[in-house]
């Protein structure tokens, strides 16, 4: 399976860090090796003393698939959930100004820590999804799906062009701001409306 993240798909994030607001979904890859489950602990990696969250929500391919049209976007997922789509700042800005990819700030191990899913069924309308970061104890990031400048149908049409969708792969859909490092010892849980579907550690 791939991981596939898409960049700067909320307006104030993109904002935070000065980036343009794209005219067309910006999306990267992670290996397999970044997916954490099961609230396993995230160790902070040496390289880096700038790791950001970013929570974003996540969705879980269900259907192989290629060139999908918008409108049979959505029968291509079947679960949704959330993930944090761990960056080394530090890296990430060092890649930019150098004009460089962005694979050692977004594609190392443990990069993709994932909660449990939830059928889409059940939280009503994909396009008014409430979801917020709380770090030990305390809201740190707030989206809401509405603010999506791409919401999942355009994104699964889009990258579904250039690459192959298969059963299992993650969509990361961007995170919107408030994004910060992280610190050893820090607990993080991810909500969906009160729902808490993510919730492991940094050590
Ligand atoms: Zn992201």
């Amino acid at each position: 399976m791939k991981v596939i993240c898409i960049g700067r798909n909320y307006a104030d994030h993109a904002k935070e860090l000065n980036n343009p607001v794209p005219s067309v979904p910006v999306f990267f890859m992670k290996p397999d090796t970044a997916v954490l489950k099961n609230g396993e602990d995230f160790y902070h990696p040496e390289f880096s003393n700038e790791i950001h969250h970013e929570l974003e929500i996540v969705l879980k391919i269900s259907k192989a698939g290629k060139y999908i049209q918008e409108e049979f976007a959505s029968n291509y997922f079947e679960e949704i959930g959330l993930g944090i789509d761990f960056t080394a700042r530090d890296l990430q800005q060092e890649c930019k100004t150098k004009g460089l990819p962005w694979e050692i700030a977004k594609a190392f191990d443990g990069s993709a820590p994932i909660g449990q899913f939830v059928k889409k069924e059940d939280l009503g309308d994909l396009n008014h999804i409430a979801f917020h970061l709380e770090i030990n104890g305390s809201i740190r990031q707030k989206g809401n799906t509405s603010d999506l400048l791409f919401d999942f149908n355009k994104i699964i049409a889009y990258v579904s062009q250039f690459v192959t969708l298969k059963t299992g792969d993650l969509i990361f859909t961007g995170t919107p701001a408030g994004v910060a490092a992280v610190n050893i010892g820090d607990n993080l849980k991810g909500f969906i409306g009160e729902n808490c579907l993510l919730d492991f550690s940094v050590k």
